[in-house]
């Protein structure tokens, strides 16, 4: 017998082809009369698109969100919060976009929806990673979680390719180590292996024909499950690593994540061999050298050399990563860890 707590994390998601076309009725739902409209500078169209519609729905646009969540940015987002009399915010975009909502939630509590635009899966957890003077800190809290989420494929069909791969590996590795947590439950484990199996399927099919609908619809739904496992679980090995080369290298979110997953998935084989089963068998038997070969064929970064790192960086980057490990099925070694990084500076398969 298993014994497990599980929670899950109280969202409401509303998904399908067109349902952007729900902003309306979502945000009548949550009690929102003026909502500020959030985005990059890059989705800055899209977002002052979607405030047209709304009409007076809309309390203004806000396109300044940025990587990793600035405490800056968000403070002049508070000031346009307030100046436009708004009292609940949509976020269009990706994990960036949606950490900026995030961040103004978790300083006012209003109420949440995130039109998702990416598969990094920010828009299911109760976390928030926000940086101030070039240190990032993580919160988890009840008002960080947004409310609403609205998962429209036609929104995605203009995701670019190297970035739909990459960020599809980034939702991948939330299930990867959702499936050895610590704190598993069976419930995430399903979630796990759905996702993933979706994913495996979907991304080739973009690769291939980048405004497939229907792989597109198939993409975001795996990344949906994974983001929730990620959402409802605790992360290991793989999340520390990446967050130590973003922290403190500066390297890329979703190419890290991509690039690191089948050196870490290859790490906790052995440990975690009987969870991990249900994935290993959806990339041929073997995880770490499947996950290796399917990212290579469809064309996402492989190395860390480049992404940017500098070989001189390795040991500095093995030794930040064993601090304060987060727990993981394989005890964190040194010399295993910065093994592992050398075989993923150089892009070659794990061992
Ligand atoms: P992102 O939000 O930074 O987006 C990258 C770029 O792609 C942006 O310019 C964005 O506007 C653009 N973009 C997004 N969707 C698009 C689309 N459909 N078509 C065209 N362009 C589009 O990238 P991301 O990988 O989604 O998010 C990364 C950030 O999210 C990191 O800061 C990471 O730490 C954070 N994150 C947080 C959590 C969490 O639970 N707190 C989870 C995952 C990621």
């Amino acid at each position: 017998m298993t014994t497990f707590t599980c929670a899950l994390n109280p969202a409401r998601i509303v998904f399908g082809a067109g349902k952007r076309s729900a902003v309306a009725s979502e945000l009548d739902r949550l009690g929102v009369t003026r909502a500020l409209v959030l985005s990059t500078p890059f989705q800055k169209a899209d977002a002052e698109a979607l405030a047209a519609e709304l009409g007076a729905l809309a309390a203004g646009v806000f396109a300044h969100a940025a990587m990793h969540t600035p405490v800056e940015v968000t403070q002049t987002a508070m000031a346009a919060y307030a100046a436009a009399g708004a009292d609940g915010v949509v976020a269009l975009g990706g994990g960036s976009t949606i950490g900026l909502g995030k961040a103004i939630a978790y300083r006012n509590d209003c109420p949440q929806l995130v039109v998702a635009t990416t598969y990094a899966g920010s828009e299911v957890t109760p976390i928030l990673g926000q940086t101030e003077n070039g240190v990032k800190t993580t919160v988890r809290a009840g008002s960080i979680l947004p409310e609403t989420v609205i998962y429209d494929p036609d929104l995605t069909l203009g995701l670019p390719v190297g970035m739909s791969v990459t960020s599809g590996l980034n939702a991948m590795a939330h299930a990867v180590e959702g499936v050895y947590a610590q704190d598993r439950n069976p419930i995430a484990a399903m979630m796990a292996v759905e996702g993933v199996r979706a994913l495996r399927d979907a991304l080739p099919a973009i690769v291939r024909t980048p405004a497939d609908a229907a792989a597109r619809g198939a993409a975001l739904y795996g990344a949906w499950l994974c983001g929730t496992v990620l959402g409802s679980v605790g992360m290991a090995l793989h999340h520390k690593l990446c967050h130590t080369l973003g922290g403190s290298f500066d390297l890329p979110h979703a190419e890290t994540h991509s690039v690191m997953l089948p050196h870490t998935a290859a790490y906790n084989a052995g440990a975690a061999k009987t969870a991990l089963q249900p994935l290993a068998d959806l990339f041929g038997g073997d995880l770490g050298a499947g996950l290796w070969q399917f990212a290579k064929d469809l064309g996402a970064p492989m190395s860390l050399r480049d992404l940017g790192l500098e070989e001189t960086d390795l040991d500095r980057a093995a030794d930040l990563a064993v601090q304060n490990p987060y727990w993981n099925p394989r005890p964190v070694e040194r010399d295993a860890i910065r093994a592992l990084l050398g075989r993923a500076w150089e892009g070659v398969p794990p061992e």
